[in-house]
């Protein structure tokens, strides 16, 4: 019989000996303690995660599940151009799945073995959390705390006329594998192919920590967001902060290729990929001047990057919508379609759109 007191010992015991300079006191007390330091500033975010909403127990390992609950988070703070050092985690255990009973206690040990396996990986240390029951659904509250230089956090209020759009990586993986393990496709860890790597893009994402705290550091980027809601939408939010339109080309897009295994037509598969969601990938824009150095960071961190179109002012189009397509030359209006919780038709229970 594991009590509240010894499931949260279990925790402590995992997260003791992090390796953490500016953590002076972690799990065990009220709060955490940690260090301030001159010249930086402190950058936080969370991420709620509902069973049957947000992901299914019946996807994924529960190894899969700890790292993805770390992983969002921590491309919120890469897209903000830090680095995350600490986090919480909050965890609403159902009541139906005793977690006093041997089946949970496995269940936790290899979801901690996920999240502390990538905790590990871009040095953050757990510092604390809480604990409750729920009626009926797992619930997951992922917080992390990280840096940047001060001054140096990069906005999405920050696109400038000119600037070029940049993205890492391709867009499309996520939302393939999601739509492919609704029509029932299994992970088979031990297979390597393309159905597989979909299938991994969704449920365990790796967040683009290095290129995005590097950017931050060498003040490369004007703006930056993570895509985890579509990468129209998303681009439509650093349009709409920013007060500007961007023009994003068709050709220069880079679509995943495991979109192929869900549609072979080039306008459907670009239209899946650019408003599904979690491709947990960086978007930025940039002055050109500093595109040689963009791409030596996306080297040094073995991500591709592609320049995906450009930023134009608002008020030389009559656009009714902020993120135009220039295909061959031809340029129209983007409909901006991308996950909305409170949106989401009954039945479609997934963070990631699926049209
Ligand atoms: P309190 O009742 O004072 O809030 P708790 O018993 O909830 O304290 O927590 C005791 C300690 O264990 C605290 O340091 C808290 O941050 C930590 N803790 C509780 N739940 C978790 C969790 N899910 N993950 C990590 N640390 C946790
Ligand atoms: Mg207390």
């Amino acid at each position: 019989m594991l009590s509240e007191f010894n499931f949260i010992k279990r925790i402590r015991d995992r997260a003791a000996n992090q390796p953490s300079p500016d953590l002076l006191l972690g799990i065990g007390d009220d709060a955490a303690i940690l260090r301030e330091r001159e010249g930086r500033e402190t950058l936080v975010t969370v991420d709620l995660l509902v069973e049957d909403v947000d992901f299914k127990l019946a996807y994924a390992a529960p190894r899969w599940l700890g790292h993805k609950a770390l992983a969002v988070s921590l491309s919120d703070i890469a897209a903000m151009g830090g680095a995350g050092r600490f986090s919480l985690l909050t965890l609403g255990i159902p009541r139906q799945s005793q977690i006093f009973n041997l089946k949970s206690e496995i269940f936790f040990d290899e979801f901690f073995a996920g999240y502390f396996a990538l905790a590990e990986q871009h040095g953050v240390a757990l510092i604390g959390g809480d604990v409750s029951s729920t009626p009926d659904r797992l619930t997951i509250d992922s917080i992390v705390i990280g840096h940047c230089q001060a001054g140096r956090a990069v906005r999405r209020s920050g696109a400038r006329v000119g600037d070029a759009i940049y993205l890492t990586g391709a867009v499309g993986a996520s939302a393939a594998g999601l739509k492919l393990l609704i029509e029932g496709a299994r992970v088979d860890e031990g297979e390597e192919s393309l159905r597989q790597n979909a299938l991994r893009a969704h449920l365990r994402p790796e967040p683009r920590v290095e290129f995005g705290s590097q950017i931050g550091d060498l003040g490369l980027a004007h703006s930056m967001i993570d895509v985890s809601d579509g990468l129209i939408q998303d681009l439509a939010h650093i349009c709409e902060a920013s007060g500007v339109v961007a023009i994003i080309d068709f050709d220069a897009t880079p679509i995943a290729d495991e979109v192929g295994l869900v549609f072979a037509e080039p306008e459907s598969a670009f239209e899946f990929a650019t408003s599904g969601g979690e491709d947990f990938e960086l978007l930025l824009t940039a002055s050109g001047d500093t595109e040689a150095k963009l791409f030596e960071v996306a080297v040094d961190c073995k991500l591709k990057l592609a320049r995906i179109g450009e930023i134009v002012p608002a008020d030389q189009t009559l656009a009714s919508s902020p993120v135009l397509l220039n295909r061959g030359g031809v340029i129209k209006p983007l409909s901006i379609r991308g996950f909305d919780h409170f949106r989401a038709p009954a039945g479609l229970t997934h963070r990631s759109a699926l049209p």
